[in-house]
């Protein structure tokens, strides 16, 4: 596609219809009547104001997913056929993808050309993967005695919920939905509600591509409300959750006062990134840079606490801060923008909480810190150095375009400040020395660990969390695993 220009996104954008109803069970459904706003984050004003689902659209959903997976229309289907109905989702994901690019960028405010470049590549790849995966699993005859065969296959757990954060909306929603449909099982997927009109569309264009009616459904609507009727429901067999560690708590209590189905997590991080002293100051420095303020350093894996050997901290602080320096804040509908706006004026408030606090906890302002005078939600690239480990900016998860930088001056101590959190999702360690970073990467608790790269990912190489950032995994043919059964049939030969 030729570049479009910022003027080309403005016509896009004036002439854009959001999709603001559910889809249940194959069709539109328009709910009750009772709304809600989305504001741009661009500009601060009303975008759309789509249906609000209570607990009567949840059960309409629920209950379209429910019999589109107990009359076996889909998890009966043969393998082959699913997997060719995902790459008829992807095509058509392709086939729309600027207008789904729009669609996120308006509603959560990352620069459209990051929406369209990595977003919209990356759900339309994990669509087709899964669909080229479905027919290829081979199920288990185990060796057994003369006069018995064993049979272990892998069977579909039924219905899944898939309650998304709004980051990365249609990326964390493709997560869960692609391999738990690729795996026969039939799903309700609720977008946050500051990010719900994307996937909205992407409910539309399931159908669209033919999926049976019941067998993707999306509900929009609030957390407490719509969220919390997927996590109690009774018909609902796995509900998988990325999102913060507070909420996750909520939905290993609704499975337990419910009908203890299996909840799957993803959450929230805080990740260490360790710069050895023989590390690349600059590669360092750059990808730390790059790291924490992509995607206005709203991302699960942020490495957003930078560890830094003292002999080197202040050459590789001072390569972070240019870099900083240089981003370009604005109009997420300008190609030219490569940090957009926060989700919302509430997400502003608490990052800036974040921020007065670190002040006031006596850490160093390198740059950045203030809002940026423009309508909308929009925060400079923030550098904090002479972070102390006790600090909450040291271990509370920001979600914002912060980065606090801390020193160390051994291994241990690196390994100690590393893990001196409650999360575990992702760490960065950065040395050219082999068995130091083969040390590292054992010792720091952490699901996923890159050794001078950062957010190298493929969806083949499965992601998730340890401690309270969650787990299970995503992607790969291990996200699979969440949403099949083992079963064993003994036949009597
Ligand atoms: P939240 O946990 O606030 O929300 C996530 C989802 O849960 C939303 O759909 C939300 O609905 C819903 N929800 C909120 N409250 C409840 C409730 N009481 N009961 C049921 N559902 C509820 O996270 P954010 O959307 O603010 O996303 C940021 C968080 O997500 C960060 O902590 C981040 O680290 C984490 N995250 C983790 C990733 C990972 O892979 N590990 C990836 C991306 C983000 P609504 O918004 O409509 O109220």
């Amino acid at each position: 596609m030729a570049r479009l220009s910022h003027q080309d996104w403005l016509d896009r954008a004036a002439r854009l219809r959001p999709v603001t109803v559910h889809h249940i069970d194959g069709a539109d459904h328009a709910g009750d009547g009772d709304t809600f706003t989305v504001i741009a984050p661009r500009d601060g004003r009303p975008l759309a104001e789509p249906a609000r689902a209570g607990q009567r659209e949840v059960d309409l959903a629920v209950a379209a997913a429910r019999r589109a997976f107990d009359t076996g229309v889909w998890p009966r289907l043969a393998p082959a056929e699913r997997g060719r109905a995902l790459i008829r989702f992807a095509d058509a994901i392709e086939a729309h993808r600027e207008e789904l690019a729009l669609t996120v960028a308006l509603e959560m405010g990352k620069p459209v050309t990051e929406a369209y470049d990595i977003e919209l590549r990356a759900v339309a790849a994990c669509f087709r993967w899964y669909g080229e995966v479905a027919d290829k699993l081979i199920d288990e005859a185990p060796q057994t005695g003369p006069d018995a065969l064993a049979l272990v296959t892998r069977e579909p757990v039924g219905v899944v919920a898939a309650v998304v954060p709004w980051n990365f909306p249609l990326t964390m929603a493709a997560w869960k939905v692609a391999p738990a449909l690729a795996a026969g099982c039939t799903v309700v997927l609720k977008p946050a509600e500051q990010s719900p009109l994307s996937a909205l569309r992407l409910g539309r264009l399931g159908a669209e591509a033919g999926l049976p009616p019941g067998v993707f459904n999306v509900v929009a609507g609030e957390g407490p409300t719509a969220g919390r009727a997927l996590g109690l429901h009774p018909d609902v067999d796995v509900l998988a959750f990325t999102g913060s560690t507070a909420v996750g708590r909520h939905f290993l209590r609704y499975a337990a006062d419910s009908n203890l189905k299996r909840v799957w997590l993803e959450l929230g991080g805080k990740s260490p990134n360790i710069v050895l002293p023989d590390a690349d100051p600059i590669a360092a420095a750059a990808s730390a840079a790059w790291g924490v303020f992509f995607n206005q350093g709203e991302m699960c894996t942020a490495p957003s606490r930078l560890l830094v050997h003292s002999s080197i901290a202040e050459h590789v602080t001072d390569a972070v801060l240019e870099r900083a320096r240089a981003l370009r804040i604005g109009d997420p509908l300008d190609p030219a923008t490569t940090m957009g706006a926060l989700v919302s004026a509430a997400h502003l408030a608490r990052v800036r909480a974040h921020i007065a606090g670190a002040q006031a906890a006596g850490a160093r302002l390198r740059t950045g810190g203030e809002r940026v005078d423009r309508p909308g939600h929009f925060l400079e690239p923030t550098v904090f150095d002479r972070v102390a480990p006790d600090m909450a900016l040291a271990r509370e998860e920001v979600f914002g375009p912060v980065l606090a930088v801390l020193t160390f001056d051994t291994e241990d101590e690196a390994i100690r400040l590393a893990n001196a959190t409650e999360y575990g999702l992702a760490a960065g360690v950065w040395t050219t020395n082999l068995s130091a970073a083969h040390r590292i990467s054992r010792s720091v608790r952490a699901g996923t660990v890159w050794v001078n790269c950062y957010e190298e990912g493929g969806l083949n190489v499965p992601f998730g969390g340890m401690k309270q950032s969650g787990h299970g995994r995503d992607k790969s043919l291990h996200a699979l695993e969440k949403y099949t059964d083992p079963k064993t049939t003994w036949i009597r030969l």
